[in-house]
């Protein structure tokens, strides 16, 4: 259960999920799931009684009385995850939320082409940097999954019970820490035509791969599409214009958070 939003920010990315759909069902799920065993460790404290589980399969009721160390653990457990899913609800709600963003006053097709070619020229090292930067959390993050899973491996079948509860805390807080990291050192991607993100997971009016305004942003179930480039990207794409202001910015393109 530990692993489990650990597991999924390593497939999803950890920045900006793919879209704001995304984050706002990972957050729901959080807030129940934190409320649920919020519940329960009250509870637990309240009644005195908890269930405390050796195994995935087998569970005891243990009392504060009958046997104090497996009340503790099982209470501390329900505590610890409460906050862990409480804690990632609001660094999902945050980066979900992107930021509203700044009005186009000018389109591609009204700059010069001069003013066009400055752009890419100025927005060249930021996508150098952005790239280094999502390549190396990349690197940090698959090393950091490993150590965990080997931890965790250990833990379960080597380690007496009272240490397993401090390797899943610090597994837990170098998670966090690691999430934390990884938003602050993230370099600002943005358009210097109209100074909007890029990478906030939002569409605007154009089609971030070809700049086309031929673009369909999708609703809250359906996928955008661009009918010039007949792309969907309903998993990954290249940033290659901006969505808002439809500036042609980088040739190669840029993986949008969502697939790498
Ligand atoms: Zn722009
Ligand atoms: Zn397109």
């Amino acid at each position: 259960m530990l692993s489990l939003p650990l597991l999924f920010s390593l497939r999803r990315g950890w920045r900006a999920p793919h879209t704001r759909r995304f984050a706002s069902f990972w957050v729901i799920f959080l807030v129940a799931s934190g409320g649920l065993t919020a519940y329960r460790a009250i509870s637990y404290e309240i009644t005195g009684k908890a269930i405390y589980s050796t195994s995935r399969f087998s569970h005891e009721e243990v009392t504060r009385q009958s046997s104090p160390t497996n009340f503790r653990r099982a209470t501390n457990m329900a505590w610890g995850w409460t906050g862990f899913c409480f804690l990632s609800a609001v660094i999902y709600m945050r980066k979900g939320s992107g930021g509203a963003h700044k009005n186009v006053v000018k389109v591609a097709s009204e700059y010069s082409e001069e003013e066009l070619a400055r752009f890419r020229e100025v927005f060249a090292p930021q996508a150098t940097r952005y790239r280094r930067y999502a390549r190396r959390s990349h690197v940090l993050f698959a090393i950091f999954g490993a150590i965990a899973l080997i931890v965790a491996y250990l833990a379960a079948t080597h380690f007496p019970n009272a240490l397993v509860d401090w390797v899943c805390g610090l597994l837990v807080l170098g998670y966090l820490a690691m999430i934390g990291y990884s938003w602050r050192s993230q370099p600002l991607l943005e358009c210097p035509g109209c100074q909007n993100r890029l990478d906030s997971g939002a569409f605007g009016r154009h089609c971030p791969q070809c700049g086309s305004p031929q673009f369909v942003p999708g609703g809250w179930l359906g996928s955008p599409k661009c009918t010039v480039c007949s792309e969907t990207m309903h998993r990954g794409y290249k940033i290659r214009a901006c969505t808002h202001c439809g500036v042609m910015l980088h040739e190669r393109g840029i993986w949008s958070s969502s697939s790498f």
